[in-house]
């Protein structure tokens, strides 16, 4: 039986599946509303649906998301079922283009509501435009990857790259945008299990901060 958590995020899903707020409703196959865990303490939000994603309605099934569920299972040392994935946009922008604002404002009235059933302490955004969703202002993912952000409650935004962006820069050499991403991604698996074991998050957020200076040098 559905509990009342599982059963507000399925009425919000059923919303998605018939929405026609956006232009983007006229050219979708499928919407994809997310998928996975949604009593994990962190989740993964990236930008849209692709081209398999619109044909099957999952997030992330398409050759980035076969990358990211293979480092999550390398580097995280879970499984993708242990997360959330969703998207910043449900419905597929045509040729994958980055979405619009305005689809982009009209659509995330729903990943606002899933958050708000989710509960989640920390999302990893996925790529420049999620992180833009979040931080209200652009970001530049070579930059200011492996950083964490103040959201709204106590809700913490982490940053690291879309793994789309990692299947066209493939090097595997220290300090690259790989390197940097496994990096990210271990650091991940550790908040999953200790959020999950219920440690406070500023005291997981100041642990990973070290880590992370730690390993980068900086
Ligand atoms: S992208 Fe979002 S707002 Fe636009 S039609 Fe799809 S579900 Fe509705």
């Amino acid at each position: 039986m559905e509990n009342i958590k599982e059963r507000d995020f399925n009425l919000i899903k059923e919303k998605i599946e018939n929405c026609q707020k956006c232009p983007l409703a006229l050219t979708r196959n499928k919407t994809v509303c997310g998928e996975g865990n949604i009593d994990s303490p962190v989740i993964f939000i990236g930008e849209g649906p692709g081209a398999e994603e619109d044909a099957s309605g999952r997030p992330f099934v398409g050759r980035a998301g076969q990358l990211l569920e293979k480092m999550i299972l390398m580097y995280a040392k879970r499984k993708r079922e242990d997360f959330f994935i969703g998207n910043i946009v449900k419905c597929r922008p045509p040729q994958n283009r980055v979405p619009s604002e305005e689809e982009v404002r009209s659509c995330t009235q729903f990943l606002e509501a899933q958050l708000l059933v989710i509960k989640p302490k920390i999302i990893v955004t996925l790529g420049a435009t999620s992180a833009r969703f979040f931080l209200g202002r652009d970001v530049q993912i070579t930059k200011e990857r492996g950083s964490f952000f103040d959201w709204y409650g106590n809700v913490k935004i982490f940053t690291t790259f879309h793994p789309s962006y990692l299947l066209r820069n493939q090097s595997k050499e220290k300090f690259s945008p790989f390197w940097y991403a496994a990096l990210d991604m271990t650091l991940i698996g550790i908040m999953h299990q200790q959020l999950s074991e219920n440690r406070p998050v500023d005291e997981v957020i100041n642990e990973i901060s070290i880590k992370l200076k730690g390993s980068t040098g900086e």
